[in-house]
């Protein structure tokens, strides 16, 4: 290699590092989703403990998990409701009930086009069930990880951000902390879900995007428990909004008051589907609102 090329070569390393995290390159162009008038929505759906996130250009529909079992007919519900006949792409980001619990209703009332996953495994039945009717109805079957990116339609693109090889392990919860953690870009418009991530991957995010994190609209990692929102990763992702995805009077006491307090230090606007109902975020690409299901 001679001297040009390795600065050149140098040089598109760099870049990856800077902008790793980042949006550059996604302009929007994109015709309205019909339901909204705006050429991306995104709903957090208001499906009890869990997360359910249906993501909508005028191209395509994806599906960032599926809540829990108790929640899968107000799942189906709400997504018929929107007048969506497929899902083009169903993305688990780790094999926890409240993730995975509503799959299969999905599979039983909507053709699924792929499903992407973190290549975590459970031994879960839930989990095994799951498997199986991708393997019986032969779905399209990928895995995620850090540096990939799906195409939204429109110039809307979903980066993922995380899980990183080699798997965090020896943590709390590696299911957790190997989430697949996924940047909606839309023009000046972005807004990170962070799955469950906890404070191990919100380091190492924070790490390797820095900066670039930044994000006008955050998806809470894990339902605001206090394993997760470190101040280093608020700092960097520095979101105008946050949108915490729980359960009225859940078990688990989400979302910690700490986690509230931290949020509201950063000044970050807070809103959470148990008191809000469905969060529904739409953007033009370059200014974005999020409207309350209950006012
Ligand atoms: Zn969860």
């Amino acid at each position: 290699m001679n001297k040009t090329y390795r600065i050149l070569a140098l040089a598109l390393v760099v870049l990856f590092a800077v902008f790793g995290g980042g949006c550059s390159g996604n302009q929007p162009g994109a015709q309205a989703v019909k339901s909204s008038g705006a050429p991306l929505a995104v709903k957090v759906l208001d499906i009890g403990q869990g997360d359910a996130i249906l993501i909508r250009t005028a191209e395509r529909t994806v599906l960032v998990d599926t809540g829990d079992t108790p929640s899968r007919e107000k799942l189906v519900s709400y997504i018929k409701k929107e007048g969506i006949a497929t899902i083009d792409a169903l993305i688990i980001t780790h094999p926890h009930a409240d993730h995975i619990g509503g799959a299969q209703a999905i599979f039983d009332n909507f053709p699924v086009k792929q499903v992407y996953d973190s290549g975590q495994v459970s031994t879960s039945n839930l989990y095994k069930q799951y498997l199986s009717i991708i393997e019986r109805k032969k779905i399209p079957f990928a895995l995620l990880e850090a540096g990939g990116q799906i195409e939204l339609g429109g110039g809307a693109a979903l980066k993922v951000l995380a899980p990183e090889k080699p798997f965090i392990s020896g943590s709390d919860s590696d299911l957790n902390n190997n989430s697949i953690v996924l940047k909606i870009c839309f023009g000046n418009f972005s807004m990170l879900l962070a799955a469950d991530a906890e404070k191990e991957a919100e380091t190492r995010m924070v790490k390797r995007y820095g900066e670039t994190l930044k994000s006008s609209v955050l998806k809470a990692g894990h339902h605001g428990s206090s394993s997760s929102s470190t101040l280093g990763f608020l700092k960097a992702v520095a979101p105008e909004a946050v949108i915490i995805s729980l359960g009225t009077n859940n078990d688990y006491h989400h979302p910690h008051p700490s986690v509230i307090k931290r949020y509201n230090q950063q000044k970050i606007a807070i809103y959470r589907t148990d008191t809000d109902g469905t969060l529904t975020v739409t953007s033009d690409g370059s200014t974005y609102t999020i409207k309350k299901e209950k006012q």
